[in-house]
């Protein structure tokens, strides 16, 4: 089915541009996790970092629902997107502003595979691949998830700590501690299994 300039090719490129994507977040998502001083966030990036795993199986599963190989391209678009929260990673803010940093670089990264993850499911209905539609969707709906994960914790404290931290005059000169700090005592273990 090489069929040369059709829809269907550009759908494999974008489906190798996402899948190229995830790889990359594989990388960045412990970097951003580590850079991380609230607890919740933290947590929040791991998190994502296990779904990624599973979304770069599922895009293996998508290529091999279309009978082709799976393998990735080149993705510009989350390249810059990761370079840039690399740049903030690097400057020395305090902790709860860096936290604010991190939140705004990872829903970058979530809002772009959103719209990339919405053109696929788009296109794949339209040509009529509906179990790669399906899986997709897992994806997008994960990917939703994520980002409102982050949009939850910048308002549940993240930065209103960050505003106050450099705006005490405005605020009370009080700093809330709505986000509890990494502390590895207080890491939530996982239920033993029985
Ligand atoms: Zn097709
Ligand atoms: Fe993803
Ligand atoms: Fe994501």
């Amino acid at each position: 089915m090489a069929e040369s300039g059709t829809l269907h090719d550009a759908f494999l490129d974008e489906l190798r541009d996402a899948y190229d994507a995830e790889k990359q977040l594989l990388k960045a998502l412990p970097k951003m996790a580590k850079a991380a001083s609230a607890e919740e966030l933290r947590a929040a990036f791991e998190a994502h970092l296990e779904e990624t795993k599973v979304q770069v199986d599922r895009l293996e599963q998508v290529f091999a629902s279309l009978e082709e190989k799976a393998r990735g391209k080149h993705c510009d678009g989350i390249a810059g997107i990761i370079e840039e929260g690399k740049s903030v990673m690097e400057e020395s803010f305090d902790d709860a502003t860096m936290d604010a940093c991190l939140i705004a670089s990872g829903q970058r990264a979530e809002h772009y595979e959103m719209a990339a993850y919405g053109t696929l499911i788009a296109w794949a209905r339209t040509m009529g691949h509906t179990q790669a539609a399906r899986l997709l969707q897992q994806t997008l709906d994960e990917e939703k998830a994520a980002d409102e994960k982050l949009s939850g914790l910048a308002d549940d404290g993240i930065n209103q700590e960050a505003a106050v931290a450099n705006h005490p005059s405005e605020n009370g000169g009080e700093t809330p501690r709505a986000v509890s700090k990494k502390a590895p005592s207080k890491r939530a273990t996982k239920p033993a299994r029985r």
